[in-house]
């Protein structure tokens, strides 16, 4: 389809200049509104006002430019049906063949801090979905382009295609524009329902956008009878999982993303070299240390038998000791993820194409909002951000810390936050010695995380422990320091504190409380 006419109107107007000058030298006429036809004459070329073309000016403040049936019936008319054509004649309508449209900035409006509602309305563009919705519904006659990162591909398409645009571009371009439209409004809509009496715009939950592009389709879920893709945020934070590249290795799977991301968010917490091993979305080993081979073999050593086949973050860059030291313990990786690989390790992960290496940039920037499928709707929550600080710990304990012993407690407890509920953790020199997920009962998570230290053949003498939640009974303070713990950290707040203080003391044990319980589910 060549294309012939062209309108254009835009807010943004970057690199639009290069688009209509590539248009026009394809001979293309173009049609534009006040400021962007002024832009394009100073860049030299020749446009047509929409007021003069339609024989109407540009009115009140701009509300009203383009609403017009010379403009919209020669968008919307149908170039298959004869009658069509013979009624745009008989108007004496031209046909528009391409829509170059974005809109009023209203989400940037919006985002001033001292936006008024007066503003904010002005800034809702009526015309300019208008003629966007008109074109990406005659996508069969007609090119919308609402983005300017398409216009050089565009342009270029035009070229090796004698000035037209193909079918399959078009229909492209119209799925992009009613995306575009349907953000648009449910900005409009999330913001005007956000404001409360004092026309004041409320924050998170009242205030949210959902919005996400339409990513991979993966292969299946969590299980191979299960659909799945991935979507992305428009533009994901910085730091987060959407951000990996892929360096080589299968394809990803649903639980390959999803305990990728777990391990991430979980390793870009700590502050020095790192290692964190995930299974099924648990940390099943977490050390800290002065580099991140040790910091792996320490995290290795804590459930040797879960890591076969785990998922392995590092918040440094990956060098050959690393992957040598994963090799000689024949470890199996499903996926290894880092901000960084030396050449070397990337030369020694070569020779194992089936693992996939994630490469993506560190950032402890976190995402607005966390959200669960439920029946009949969505659960959201803005994500666990608090890490305990030392200054939040309260001695409950006859007992008190020693300097040491306060540094793996917060270690430990800043593990027990990614481990899910009811988490116990056992941690000793920087590293999980025994680590208790996902139980129904505080106890019985006490109670495996010992048994994993024993399996692993780990020594829990003089261990510290922490619990994501308070200890509802004493039960689980007896078990703990059966094993040999000696501090424990945990949030406090159970009717039976006295119980389990009692019982620290009565162990010889060192407890403190920070106030804050990290649940996960
Ligand atoms: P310009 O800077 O060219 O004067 O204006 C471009 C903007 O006007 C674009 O964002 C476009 O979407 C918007 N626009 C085009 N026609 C109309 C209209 O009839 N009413 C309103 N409110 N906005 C329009």
């Amino acid at each position: 389809m060549k294309i012939r006419q062209a309108l254009i109107s835009l807010s943004n107007k970057n690199r639009a200049r290069e688009f209509a000058q590539g248009l026009a030298a394809y001979g293309v006429r173009l049609l534009s509104t006040g400021g962007t036809a002024k832009m394009l004459r100073d860049a030299g070329l020749e446009v047509t006002e929409v007021g003069d073309y339609t024989g109407f000016p540009e009115m009140l403040d701009g509300r009203v430019k383009t609403l017009h049936p010379k403009v919209h019936g020669g968008i919307l008319a149908r170039r298959d049906l004869p009658e069509h054509l013979a009624t745009i004649e008989e108007h004496g309508i031209p046909a528009i063949d391409l829509v170059c449209v974005n809109l009023y900035p209203f989400r940037e409006t919006i985002a001033k801090p001292d936006v008024t509602l007066a503003e904010a309305i002005e800034n809702i563009d009526i015309g300019g979905p208008a003629m966007v919705r008109s074109a990406a519904k005659n996508y069969a006659g007609v090119a919308v382009v609402t983005d300017p990162e398409d216009y050089p591909a565009l342009l270029s398409e035009m070229a090796s295609n004698g000035g037209g645009l193909s079918a399959a571009t078009r229909f492209a371009l119209a799925k992009k524009a009613f995306v575009h439209t349907a953000r648009y409004d449910a900005a409009i809509a999330n913001w005007l329902t956000s404001l409360d009496e004092s026309e004041q715009a409320k924050p998170f939950p009242e205030r949210l956008q959902l919005a996400f592009d339409r990513g991979e389709t993966l292969r299946y879920g969590e299980n191979p009878h299960q659909q799945a893709a991935f979507y992305r945020d428009p533009e994901p934070v910085a730091g987060s999982i959407a951000n990996y590249r892929q360096l080589q290795g299968k394809e990803l799977s649903y639980n390959n993303i999803a305990d990728a991301d777990a391990a991430w968010e979980c390793v870009k917490t700590f502050d020095t070299p790192a290692c964190v091993i995930v299974k099924h979305a648990n940390p099943c080993g977490v050390a800290i240390s002065a580099d991140l081979l040790s910091a792996y073999e320490k995290a290795f050593q804590t459930d040797s038998t879960s890591a076969f086949g785990g998922i392995i973050a590092f918040n440094g860059t990956v060098d050959a000791d690393v992957i040598v030291a994963m090799n000689s313990r024949k470890h199996f990786v499903e996926v290894l993820l880092a901000p960084g690989f030396t050449a070397a390790a990337r030369e020694l992960l070569s020779g194992k194409q089936n693992l996939r290496v994630l490469e993506l940039p560190l950032a402890k920037v976190y995402h607005d909002f966390e959200m669960k499928r439920i029946g009949g709707g969505l659960l959201l929550q803005t994500p666990d951000r608090f890490n305990v600080q030392a200054s939040d710990l309260r001695v409950v304990s006859a007992l008190v810390p020693s300097a040491s012993q306060i540094e793996n407690l917060l270690f430990a407890y800043r593990v027990a936050k990614f481990v899910k509920s009811n988490a116990i953790v056992f941690c000793g020199h920087g590293m999980t010695l025994g680590v208790g997920a996902g139980q129904m009962s505080r106890v019985d998570s006490t109670r495996i995380a010992v048994s994993k230290a024993q399996n692993a053949c780990l020594e829990l003498a003089g261990s510290v422990v922490a619990s994501d939640a308070f200890f509802p009974f004493r039960d689980g303070i007896d078990v703990l320091a059966a094993a040999g713990a000696k501090a424990v950290i945990q949030p406090g707040g159970s009717m039976r504190d006295e119980e389990v203080i009692a019982a620290a003391n009565e162990h010889g044990l060192t407890m403190v409380f920070t106030g804050a319980r990290h649940f996960r589910h």
